[in-house]
């Protein structure tokens, strides 16, 4: 029998659309002989679309949209590996605001869950979600509840990497070298804006970046060259998060390591970004041209060395699982060596860098989708 292989797409994000190249490359790819994949889609506003509607969606490449589903809300089933469906509709018997959707789940009505119906059992979910709701430890819990294996970091590594306040505090409590920065929560840049400005032009000077602690993909990410656009910076990413934080700008040359393995991961080589504009930004990210991606990075074999051993660190220090991309910044003037990020749902198309990096050690796309699965396997078997 074939393992059904959840694909979870979309979510409740900004980066939505990210997720929807990431998973629809997935989707295309994976071993058919091996795997069934079974897509689930979710929408900008959290409702889950079943597989038969979401298998239509990523095939037309456009967003998930409320209207394109069923409402639904998804909760663990007290079996393991089911998720029940809720659809709140009248009766409970699966007719919502969609077309369809009933086909996916079976079982109407099941003992002590009115108005809800199963999935079918899904052997593994690969969560190819970028961001919040998706990366950051929330879907990882639903499926911990659920019992069902998936691909990547668990709950605690989910959070911490997608807090870049916490993983940075993480990073140099292991001696991992990063950028000076701050935290800012928006209730103290409310009470003592003064007071914040000047720490921060103390501290960090110009120029100096400005990000949400809970993001990615540079969404309201800014570069600041004096106070005025410090301070924009700030009131822009306060939109987003109560928390945010600012760091010294570098100039520095951008490079990334895949990092693969579960409690003994191993570093890929480094690849290179070099950006078209001022920094990599949302648009250098995902527009064609934005950005050139040099894979292998060239770099003198003893800091490849020591990039491969640093991003080990980093994975570990995070507790990471699975897979992750470390960032790092090679700074131009020292050549120092700093590790700005880490990514535990890296983008994921096939040209993508995670994906590139490995494909240049000799692991095919859909290789790594399958080593990715068994990970996934090896790491619930173990607690289990
Ligand atoms: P994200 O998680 O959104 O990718 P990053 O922290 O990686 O956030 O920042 C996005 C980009 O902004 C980086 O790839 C880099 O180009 C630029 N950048 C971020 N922080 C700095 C910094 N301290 N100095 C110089 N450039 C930076
Ligand atoms: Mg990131
Ligand atoms: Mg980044």
């Amino acid at each position: 029998r074939r393992l059904r292989v959840g694909i979870l797409f979309g979510g409740r994000s900004g980066e939505h659309e990210v997720s929807l190249m990431s998973a629809r490359s997935v989707y295309r790819a994976i071993d058919r002989e091996r795997f069934e994949p079974v897509p689930i889609g979710i929408t900008r506003a959290g409702q889950w679309i079943l597989p038969r509607d979401a298998e239509a969606l990523l095939e037309a490449g456009r967003g998930v949209e409320p209207a394109d589903g069923v409402p639904l809300a998804v909760v663990p089933g007290p079996e393991g590996r089911r998720l029940l469906v809720l659809d709140g509709g009248p009766g409970g018997d699966g007719a919502g605001a969609g077309s369809s959707g009933t086909g996916d789940a079976g079982g109407a009505g099941a003992a002590g869950a009115p108005g809800g119906r199963w999935l079918e059992p899904l052997d593994v979910v690969f969560p190819v979600l970028h961001g919040t709701f998706g990366e950051d430890g929330t879907v990882q819990g639903l499926l911990e509840l659920a019992g069902i294996p998936y691909v990547g970091a668990g709950v605690l590594g989910s959070a911490v990497g997608m807090d870049k306040a916490v993983m940075k505090e993480l990073f140099r409590a292991r001696g991992l070298p990063v950028v000076p920065f701050l935290v800012v929560t928006a209730a103290r840049w409310r009470r003592e804006p003064a007071a914040v400005i000047d720490e921060i032009e103390g501290a960090l000077g110009y120029p100096c970046f400005t990000k949400p602690a809970n993001l990615g993909s540079s969404v309201a990410i800014r570069r600041c060259r004096d106070r005025r656009q410090l301070e924009a910076g700030l009131a822009e990413a306060f939109a987003y998060d109560r928390k945010v934080v600012v760091e010294r700008g570098v100039d520095a040359r951008e490079l990334e390591i895949s990092v693969l393995g579960n409690d003994e991961p191993v570093a890929s080589l480094p690849g290179e970004i070099r950006p078209r504009a001022e920094f990599y930004t949302y648009e250098a990210k995902y527009t064609e041209g934005g950005a050139e991606l040099i894979v292998p990075a060239s770099l003198p074999p003893r800091l490849v060395a020591e990039m491969q051993r640093l991003a080990v660190a980093a994975f570990q220090a995070i507790d990471a699982a699975g897979l992750a991309r470390v960032d790092f910044f090679l700074e131009r003037a020292t050549g120092r060596l700093l590790v700005n990020e880490i990514n535990t749902i890296p983008g994921f198309t096939a040209l993508s860098m995670y994906p590139k990096l490995w494909e240049a050690a000799g692991l095919s796309y859909r290789d790594l989708i399958t080593r990715l699965i068994e990970l996934a396997l090896e790491r619930h078997g173990e607690r289990a």
